[in-house]
Order: structure tokens, then C-alpha cells, then sequence
């Protein structure tokens, strides 16, 4: 008699549960996807304001292989439907003395324009500390990015012993900051190679060393941009799941998954009905999983021990003006990081002097921007949601943020803007679930994090499995992509 296929349910449509969909779905299971809202994508969508569109979250996309292995899995040629291309200059970078370079992806170029700033000293150590990120990034991704840490197999497995026999260069001990103050006498440098802590929502004076692999990521695989915004990404495995039979039900929120004799059984939705299955896949946020979902599960202890990630206050704003000296994204540091990190983490939750981050899509997309328009994503990260005052908070900020882009572009930004919104933390959390609008669910800052995240296939309840940024490996683009492929091989291993 043929075998039944499983019957898959999937709990949200952020980019993990697309790709999970996709995988499920071409290992011949019949998978169905449930999302609250009424499109997919969750955090990576897009919002439009009168003749400007916006990338409503993410804006840096590296490792866009993830993305093509995907087509590959399903045996079609990805370019026919996913275009993208390389940045050459991706990054602008402003100080607060009003220094300033530009990334190039050419080492030869990007060394030029580090050496007009930087003592040659300093710029030498720059490219050796991206050695050493790469040496980090390659030792330890096979192991803790793109494994389960909770299988035996993975500790046996060959990607051990590289890591192992790295140890001692991998930055177990002390910060980011730390190493990162060790190797710079420039502030500004140690600025620069601190920022990627916030990558993963993270504080990099608190963040393990090993954290500063992330540079590896943009420095080494380079930085790259859908021809058609970030928001190609969503459509593109929305397109790819559907044609791989997965079936999308939208403004469908699911109250509980049902549990029966320690087995996951299916779902329930706020109206009472009912819908069963041999497996449940949950890609929303698992603080908000274990409170909402499976509130007869204890969440593991070790969540305890992990701060939230930061969240972050957005604008979208569509500013009539076009700005040369701007790049596709564009970073405005504040004078006192220190001072910064702790305000977020430890403090009220935003800094008087906030680093700002701008991202301009049209200077890649010229569609989504009239002809002498631009539309910025202006960014600045916050604390996750514990009952701040963000409409006081998102006021000043925005003050803030007018005064110092005004005063460094030397043009009235506020006169300038014709169309506008914003996202806070509760906002995020109101549209994608995501506990206090984290971005990337629990930060790094603990050395232990990685073991202390959530697993990909749940310990307390059979036929039950978890993906997203908020469990292993973690948050972002690419762990989550990473993250819904360990989801997929788990469940082909057990549950077939
Ligand atoms: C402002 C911002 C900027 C960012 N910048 C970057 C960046 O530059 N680069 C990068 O790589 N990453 C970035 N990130 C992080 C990245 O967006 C996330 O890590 C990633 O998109 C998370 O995907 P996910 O699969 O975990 O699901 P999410 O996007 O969190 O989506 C989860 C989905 O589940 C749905 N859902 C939740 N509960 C239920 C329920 N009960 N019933 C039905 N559906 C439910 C939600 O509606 C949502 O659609 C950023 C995030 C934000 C918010």
C-alpha cells in the first residue's frame, strides 16, 4: 500500500517558515502554512507611502547562496527567478568628527580610502582582523550555524575538529570591545568592528570576541541587494512554495498547537475550529510560543539567562532630494558608544546620541522613488519593549536625528520630507509577534548563547519543531535560512 505523505502545519510565514515550507514540501510532505497577518514575510515586507516604497525591516542581505540552494533543492534554475546583484560600495560611514569612508568590495580601493583616514598601522591590523574573522567564521559555521547543537551526531561529525583545533584563536575570552580595543588604538575603528554586535541585536561590550566572525560575512562574501529590494526575497519563496504545492492561508492566527499524550497534534484557532496534522512547525517567536502556544510547556530555564535582542525605532521617510555623498546604506555614528550600549541594554532604552543608520534602497531600485526622490529607512536601535513612553521616546528621536542629518548634510532634512511613518518596538511586536518587537528574539551577549537558544526540534513534546531567528542559530537573513534547513533534516530524519 503507498505510504501517506505527512501532513505539515506551519505556524507563520516569516522568511524561516518559507523556506522550511519549501523544504518540507520537496520532501514529498503535504504542507500547509497559517499566518496572522494578510501577507507573508513577516519582518521582511515592505510598506509603500504615496510614490515611495520601503523595505519595512531588513536592508543588508549577505549569503545570498541560501537563498539559491533553495531553487537548487527544487531543481530549477534560480536566476530565472531571483535576481540580485553586488554592492561595489555598499557602506558609507560618518563619525562624529566628521571623518568619513566608503566600503569597496576591491581591497586595493577599499584600502585606499581606510589609509586617508588611518594610521597605516591600523589599517594593516584592519585586513588581519578580517583574517581572523574569516579563520573564525569558517572553523565554527559547520558546526554552530548550520548544525543542530542538540544532536550526538554533530559532535561526532568532521566539523569538530577544526573547530577544536582552533580554539585558542576563536576569542572564547574576554568581548567584542574588548579584543576589538586590543587590536585598534582608533576609537573609530574599534567603533567600526563594535557595530556588528548589533547585527544580532547584540551589545558588543558585553557580546563574546567570537562575535567579531560576523565582518567575515560582508568583508568575505560581500554585500548584496535584490534587483528588486529586499522585499524580492519574500515574494520570490512565497512563488517558490506555492509552485512547490506548500498551501498559505492568511488572517489565520493560531491560539494553541494541541498536545495529546506529549505529541504534538495540530492547531486551534481563537474561533474554536480545529486543524490536525502529523507535525507542527512553529516560526513564531518561541518567548511568544511558549507564552501563547504551548503555555502547558515550561519555556527552558536558560531563557533567563538571555537578554532580549534590541529592538529598534524606524522612520520611513520619503525625503524630495537626492543625496550623492549617500550610499545604499549609511551609518552616522554617536560620540560615545560605551555610552550608547549601556543607555539600551542597562538604561531607559534609547541614547540621546543615537548612532543612526540609513538605508536608501532607490539608489538600487529607482522605482521605489519619484525622479528626485529618495526613500530612507533611517534606523536606530533600542531597547526591546518593557512599557517605555515610545511616543515620547520616538519624538525626541526623531528631533534628534533631524538635527545631526541637517547639521552633517547641511540641508533642512525636515522640509525636505514628504511622506512618513515609523515602526517602534510595539509596532514590531503588534505585526510579527516577536515578544517586546526584538528583532532577532534573544541577544548574544552571553558566552553560553548559542547552547542556551531553542533547538530546532522541541526535547518536551514528539512531532513538534521550531524555526525562525529566534532559535537556533539565531537571528537575521541567513541563520534564519540556516535555521529552517536544520528544521527540514531533523524531520527527515525522524519523522519519515
Ligand atoms: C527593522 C528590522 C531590521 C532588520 N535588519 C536586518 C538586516 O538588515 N539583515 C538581516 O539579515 N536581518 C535583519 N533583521 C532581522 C530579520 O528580519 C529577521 O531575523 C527575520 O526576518 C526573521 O524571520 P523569521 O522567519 O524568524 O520570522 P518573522 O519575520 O519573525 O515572522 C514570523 C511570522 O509568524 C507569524 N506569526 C506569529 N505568531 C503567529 C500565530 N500565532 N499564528 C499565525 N502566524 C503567526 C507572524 O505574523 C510573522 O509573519 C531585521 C529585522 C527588523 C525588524
Amino acid at each position: 500500500m503507498e505510504k501517506q505523505a505527512k501532513q505539515v502545519i506551519v505556524i507563520g510565514s516569516g522568511v524561516a517558515g518559507l523556506a522550511v515550507a519549501i523544504r518540507l514540501a520537496l520532501q514529498g510532505k503535504q504542507v500547509k502554512v497559517y499566518e496572522k497577518n494578510a501577507y507573508p514575510g513577516g519582518k521582511l515586507t515592505q510598506i509603500k507611502l504615496g510614490a515611495y516604497t520601503f523595505d519595512a525591516g531588513p536592508s543588508l542581505f549577505t549569503l545570498p547562496h541560501l537563498v539559491l540552494e533553495l531553487y537548487q533543492a527544487a531543481g530549477l534554475d534560480a536566476t530565472a527567478y531571483f535576481e540580485y546583484e553586488e554592492i561595489e560600495e555598499a557602506f558609507y560611514y560618518h563619525f562624529s568628527d566628521n571623518s568619513s569612508f566608503y566600503t569597496h568590495k576591491d581591497e586595493t580601493r577599499f584600502r585606499e580610502q581606510l589609509s586617508k583616514l588611518f594610521a597605516p598601522r591600523e589599517v594593516d591590523q584592519f585586513f588581519q582582523h578580517l583574517q581572523r574573522a574569516k579563520l573564525r567564521y569558517e572553523a565554527t559555521a559547520p558546526l554552530f550555524l548550520e548544525s543542530s547543537l542538540h544532536e550526538l551526531s554533530t559532535y561526532l561529525s568532521k566539523n569538530v575538529l577544526p573547530a577544536i583545533t582552533k580554539l585558542p584563536k576563536l576569542g572564547l575570552l574576554g568581548s567584542m570591545h574588548g579584543e576589538n580595543k586590543s587590536i585598534f588604538t582608533d576609537q573609530r575603528l574599534q567603533q567600526y568592528f563594535d557595530r556588528f554586535a548589533t547585527y544580532n541585536g547584540s551589545n558588543p561590550y558585553e557580546a563574546p570576541a567570537l562575535l567579531n566572525l560576523i565582518p567575515h560575512l560582508e568583508h568575505g562574501y560581500g554585500t548584496f541587494f535584490p534587483k528588486k529590494g529586499m522585499h524580492q526575497i519574500t515574494q520570490a519563496l512565497f512563488a517558490l512554495a506555492q509552485k512547490c504545492g506548500v498551501e498559505f492561508y492568511f488572517n489565520s492566527s493560531v491560539e494553541r498547537i494541541l498536545i495529546s499524550s506529549g505529541k504534538a497534534i495540530g492547531i486551534r484557532f481563537a474561533d474554536g475550529t480545529e486543524q490536525l496534522s502529523d507535525l507542527v512547525v512553529c516560526n513564531a517567536d518561541i518567548r511568544f510560543a511558549y507564552k501563547n502556544l504551548i503555555p502547558e510547556i515550561p519555556a527552558p530555564k536558560a531563557f533567563e539567562r538571555l537578554a532580549s535582542s534590541s529592538s529598534a525605532m524606524i522612520f520611513y521617510w520619503g525625503v524630495k532630494g537626492i543625496f550623492p555623498s549617500l550610499r545604499l546604506h549609511n551609518v552616522f555614528f554617536s560620540e560615545n558608544y560605551q555610552a550608547e550600549f549601556d543607555a539600551i541594554f542597562n538604561g531607559k532604552g534609547y541614547s540621546d546620541d543615537p548612532t543612526i543608520y540609513i538605508n536608501i534602497g532607490s539608489k538600487c531600485v529607482a522605482a521605489d522613488a519619484p525622479a528626485e526622490g529618495e526613500n530612507w529607512f533611517i534606523m536606530v536601535n533600542v531597547a526591546a519593549d518593557k512599557g517605555q513612553d515610545w511616543d515620547s521616546i520616538r519624538a525626541a528621536l526623531r528631533a534628534s536625528i533631524l538635527e545631526k542629518m541637517s547639521r552633517i548634510l547641511q540641508r533642512d532634512i525636515s522640509s525636505l520630507i514628504e511622506e512618513e511613518d515609523y515602526l517602534d518596538p510595539r509596532r514590531i511586536e503588534t505585526r510579527t509577534a516577536s515578544i517586546g518587537g526584538g528583532l532577532y528574539g534573544h541577544a548574544s551577549n552571553e558566552r553560553m548563547a548559542a547552547f542556551w537558544r531553542q533547538a530546532n526540534k522541541s526535547s518536551r513534546v514528539k512531532n513538534l519543531y521550531f524555526c525562525g531567528g529566534s532559535v537556533h542559530p539565531g537571528g537575521g537573513i541567513p541563520l534564519c535560512l540556516n535555521s529552517a534547513k536544520i528544521t527540514s533534516e531533523l524531520i527527515a530524519k525522524y519523522e519519515n
